[in-house]
């Protein structure tokens, strides 16, 4: 494929310009700024569902020119429909998703697709995502994360898919719909050890914003709550290092209680497992 690179500033002048604009997950006031003055520019605006982009634009005060229904089963028919003419009359684009950024379990990637394979101009205004607050509220590793979107909905497929992540160390985020929150918590149940933690991110942004930080050992519990409104789920890692201090710290006991000590127990143990001297040592001192 041959490089392509876009400056959809610089070169705004020929070909269009479409951007992905990111609108709020629930509170109005985090539209940006940058975003209402684009929406208020374009000369035509793609909606995933065009009653909730009208209400949503007659709330910011924006008289649009043209509003089209763009939802994911007409993504393909929209981009044959009204990619060219933006180009050929240096349009000014948008596509609005329902909620949060476009392209985030959202559509949207295949209008940018096909807009970039006509040379038009692309670019995107980010709004909030909820997996990204999710993902900042729950603690975790946030360098390392996977957003998985929606989990399958057929519960052996649910549960073969999560089989799959058991070792994975890094943080995992899910969307759900309401109405399957619960049948997802019991496919976690079976599938991950009690010890493992997650957090239940709901109602970002708005009035009843809650998050449960728990086990999945504490479903059981969760289950009695009345689950309403929207959520993200954040799964932490595999936490491998603590698991094998786990490991260590057991073997250590016994060495102990067999009349070593600490010091010999951290060498010994440090020449028969991956593990430091000084870390071990500082591992059963630290417990005592
Ligand atoms: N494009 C959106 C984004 O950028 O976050 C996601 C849209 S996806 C169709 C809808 C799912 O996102 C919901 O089922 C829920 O899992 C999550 N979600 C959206 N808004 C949320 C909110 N305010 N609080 C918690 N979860 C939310």
């Amino acid at each position: 494929m041959a490089i392509k690179k876009v400056q959809p500033y610089v070169n705004s002048k020929n070909n269009g310009l479409l951007y992905l604009v990111g609108t709020p997950i629930g509170n109005l006031k985090d539209i940006s700024l940058r975003a209402k003055e684009i929406l208020a520019k374009a000369d035509i605006i793609f909606a995933e569902d065009t009653r909730n982009t009208a209400n949503l634009l007659h709330s910011l005060n924006i008289t649009y020119k043209k509003l089209v229904s763009c939802f994911s089963y007409k993504e393909e028919s929209v981009a044959n429909t009204y990619l060219e003419e933006i180009k050929n009359k240096n349009l000014l684009a948008c596509f609005v998703s329902d909620a949060g950024n476009p392209g985030i379990s959202d559509p949207g990637s295949l209008l940018l697709t096909k807009a970039l394979s006509l040379d038009i101009n692309v670019s995107t205004i980010l709004g909030p995502s909820a997996f990204l607050q999710a993902l900042i509220m729950s603690g975790f590793d946030t360098a390392d994360f996977t957003f998985y979107g929606f989990l399958p909905t057929k519960k052996q497929a649910k549960i073969a898919f999560l089989e799959k992540l058991i070792n994975k160390k890094e943080t995992m985020l899910f969307y759900e719909a309401p109405h399957r929150l619960l049948e997802t918590l019991e496919a976690f149940q079976e599938v991950f050890p009690k010890t493992k933690r997650l957090v239940l991110a709901r109602e970002l942004t708005k009035l009843y914003e809650e998050y449960t930080y728990m086990n999945i050992g504490d479903i059981e519990d969760f289950k009695s709550s009345l689950i309403k409104g929207e959520y993200v789920i954040v799964l932490e890692g595999n936490q491998i290092e603590e698991s094998n201090d786990d490991k260590y710290l057991e073997c250590a006991n016994k060495l102990i209680k067999g009349g070593y000590s600490i010091s010999e127990v951290s060498k010994i143990l440090s020449t028969i497992y991956p593990i430091k001297k000084n870390y071990l040592y500082k591992l059963l001192t630290d417990k005592k």
